[in-house]
């Protein structure tokens, strides 16, 4: 890092729901953000506040294509991380993780940044070892409907090794589990974000599969203390899961949102998607001794919240 200056932080999928409110935090903590983004799934509401900062700068720019300048540290986010988004165009998902994410890390190299893998859970597919420890090496099918993402982000956190080993390049990688909040794109297809607007809007809750699949759900704040306190801590790499160890069935999640919201719609079944995974639950104890890092928010607390804001943005679109 620059002596006596802010740093310089690029983060890539600044207007998506996780990468806005790092921006936030980052302008928070006077550092000068550069934000790229080709606004696939993310919206530029996201980024209102921060347009507003003068040490804030946002580029519509796919990371597809190389980007130049002079950063302390590299947050790489960008990647559509909900199944509809990153299945309607898998060939595209897959050129944005693994060419954009060769791309950015060229570019860390060449600044002598550090660089941020935002990675997932769902590099272990569905898995076989519970719950999942960073050493579990994952099951995941190559050649199914998720694979674009799933093995977009391997070959990701396979680059970003080769580039430490290789260019002797900074690196770290988080792999994030079923984060939700505010800013979520109310469209975006995820489990929360539908079952929220779903209920406010009085509509029926679409279960996939039985409902007896479960995930863990961390709340976005508890996550990108996570991503700070893991960037901040130079010469550890991890990889390292960054997720809320409490596990719930989907059908526990929709009768939480019914509950908070007072709505009564009805549960109704679909198809379970292809390669679903079965049991999701971080092992975070990596998190705990390397970082001192766990969440914080349970989940009703992180529901209300989410709960208030889209009600607040459903009023607005009406
Ligand atoms: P999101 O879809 O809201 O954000 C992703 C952002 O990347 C969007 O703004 C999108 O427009 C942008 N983007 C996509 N392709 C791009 C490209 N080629 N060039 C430039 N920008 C591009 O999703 P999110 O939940 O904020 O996820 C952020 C990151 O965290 C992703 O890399 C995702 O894989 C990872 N992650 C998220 C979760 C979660 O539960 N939220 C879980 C695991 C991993
Ligand atoms: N899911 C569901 N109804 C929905 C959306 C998702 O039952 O309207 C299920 C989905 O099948 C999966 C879980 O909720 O088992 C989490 O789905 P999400 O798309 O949020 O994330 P991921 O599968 O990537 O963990």
């Amino acid at each position: 890092m620059q002596e006596g200056t802010s740093k310089r932080v690029l983060v890539t999928g600044a207007a998506g729901f996780l990468g806005s409110h790092l921006c936030d935090k980052l302008l928070a903590l006077g550092y000068s953000v550069t934000g790229l983004d080709n606004l696939f799934t993310g919206r530029m509401v996201n980024l209102q506040e921060a347009m507003t900062k003068p040490n804030f700068r946002f580029f519509k720019h796919d990371v597809v294509e190389p980007f130049d300048g002079q950063f302390d540290q590299i947050y790489h986010l960008a990647c559509p991380a909900s199944p509809p988004f990153y299945q309607a165009d898998p060939i595209s998902t897959s050129k944005t993780a693994f060419i954009g994410t060769l791309n950015m890390l060229e570019l860390a190299r060449d600044c002598q940044a550090r660089f941020f893998l935002a990675s997932t859970s769902e590099i272990y597919g569905d898995p076989l070892v519970h719950p999942q420890v960073e050493s579990y090496r994952g099951n995941v099918n190559p050649i199914g409907p998720r694979a674009c993402y799933d093995e977009g982000k391997r070959i990701g956190e396979s680059l970003a090794f080769d580039f430490q080993r290789f260019h002797g390049t900074d690196i770290c990688v988080a792999r994030v589990f079923n984060t939700y909040g505010p800013r979520m794109n109310p469209a975006d297809g995820r489990v929360v974000s539908n079952f929220v607007v779903q209920a406010l809007k009085g509509e029926d809750i679409t279960i996939y599969g039985g409902g007896e699949q479960t995930r863990s759900f961390c709340y976005y704040e508890d996550l990108l203390n996570g991503f700070i306190l893991l960037m901040d801590h130079e010469g550890f790499s991890g990889p390292v899961n960054l997720g809320n160890p409490n596990e719930f069935t989907i059908r526990e999640l929709a009768d939480q949102v019914l509950e908070i919201t007072g709505a009564t719609s009805k549960l109704v079944m679909r198809e379970m998607p292809v390669d679903d995974p079965k049991r999701r639950k971080p092992n975070i104890d990596l998190a705990k001794e390397s970082l001192g890092w766990s969440p914080q928010v349970p989940l009703r607390d992180g529901l209300e919240n989410t709960i208030e804001h889209f009600r607040k943005v459903l009023e607005l679109d009406q």
